[in-house]
């Protein structure tokens, strides 16, 4: 079907025009491309085809440019790719320039600057807390209710959707053992999250008030931060995560930005403490999400977080990241903390969905405690868009490799 007939109702549609980089069979060029339906449009072919100012920003191996362009450019870019390939009398111009979807090549679609991984969602973290602290008087530690809690990650091992995940090796510990041992971990996670992109960046000593979360974020994606919880159970105290993480995260393809996601902004959880005042949104506009998120192991569906349950929001997480003065880069990747609902299939990991492995998964190939080899995990959500129609978000998924 042609791209312009893009069917009504598509999660792909001209309503939500997700970003990414794509190259072409035998051809090292990179260039920026835009979703339609299962089509991918050359966005900086057609900027030059219609003589647009906006070909510098699109012509371009990767979308730093664009994200560094800032809020005023993005509205405008997006409203003409909005005309580009909605207006009958661009088509005959246009057409040509759309490539099918499985005729390309996606790569990663931004060089990703510092990347921060958060621990937003309450029942994540008091499903955690009670897995692993079980006598503990409150299963959150007393911090989790006045501050986004986070670490910083290794921006050089995120890849983009697709490639395979090499099972990595570390030390490894139990409580009962006599000593570490070295070897593959044996108990691989996924962790389902939602990754945010800054454009703008910030000068250092200068930081970024809730009310300027987009002025300075593009938009956002679906991140796995694959987890080895045996290397990360025997090595994150006092420190926090180091290896058990750093071997990979995965980001999709398509970056949705925030103008197409307008119609999912809700509140966040009603806030339970009240919070210091750079993190106080409660005259802000709301901060949340409604995305919803499905998880699947070989296909097989085996949870659905949703992400309008998290307790901090994107526009704090950004706040408290720059309050001590820290300066945002373009590229910079922040992630949301592993997504679970309060039901027991809305859990975003395995160590929850199995409780630490106690309660097996019943897939179709077998139970699943943690991943095995050749296991593929794929990461997919939809957000409730103007007129019901659903923006759909580019899928992340990933194949276990042994190490
Ligand atoms: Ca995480």
């Amino acid at each position: 079907m042609p791209p312009f007939d893009v069917p009504e109702g598509d999660p792909f549609g001209p309503h939500n025009l997700p970003y990414g980089v794509f190259s072409l069979p035998g051809s090292s060029h990179r260039t920026v491309g835009v979703r339609l339906g299962d089509h991918v449009l050359d966005a900086g072919a057609a900027a030059h085809a219609l003589g647009s100012p906006y070909a510098s920003l699109l012509a371009r191996p990767s979308l730093n440019p664009l994200l560094a362009a800032g809020r005023t450019a993005w509205s405008d870019v997006r409203r003409a790719l909005t005309a580009w390939v909605t207006v009958p009398s661009h088509r005959e111009t246009v057409e040509p320039l759309f490539h099918p979807l499985s005729d390309v090549t996606l790569h990663l679609p931004f060089e990703v600057a510092d990347y921060v991984d958060f621990y937003a969602s309450e029942n994540h973290a008091r499903n955690v807390g009670q897995i692993f602290r079980p006598d503990a008087e409150d299963s959150l530690t007393p911090n989790w209710k006045h501050l986004p809690i986070g670490y910083h990650g290794r921006s050089g091992t995120v890849v983009v959707s697709g490639t395979d995940v090499v099972r990595p090796s570390g030390q490894r510990k139990a409580p009962t053992d006599a000593a570490p041992v070295f070897g593959p971990s044996v108990r691989l996670d996924i962790e389902a999250e939602v990754g945010f992109v800054v454009g703008v960046p910030s000068r250092m000593g200068e930081p970024v008030a809730l009310a300027d979360f987009r002025e300075h974020v593009f938009g956002l994606c679906l991140l796995n931060d694959w987890s080895a919880r045996d290397i990360q159970a025997w090595e994150y105290v006092p420190l926090g995560p180091f290896l058990g993480k750093s071997f990979a995260t995965s980001v999709s393809a398509w970056i949705t930005p925030l103008d197409a996601l307008e119609e999912s902004r809700v509140a966040p959880p009603a806030r339970t403490h009240e919070l210091l005042p750079y993190l106080d949104d409660t005259d802000e506009e709301p901060g949340g999400y409604d995305l919803r998120i499905s998880v699947a192991v070989n296909g097989h569906l085996v949870s659905e977080p949703p992400f309008a349950t998290m307790y901090w929001t994107a526009a704090q997480q950004l706040a408290h990241m720059t309050v001590n003065g820290a300066s945002l880069r373009t590229g910079d990747l922040y992630g949301s903390g592993t997504v679970s609902g309060p039901a027991d299939r809305e859990r975003g990991s395995l160590l929850e969905l199995t409780w630490n492995g106690r309660d097996p998964l019943e897939l179709p190939d077998g139970k699943r405690t943690f991943l095995e080899d050749g296991d593929v995990v794929t990461l997919s959500a939809w957000a409730p868009g103007p007129d019901g129609v659903r923006v759909g978000l580019g899928e992340v998924t990933g194949r276990v490799v042994g190490g």
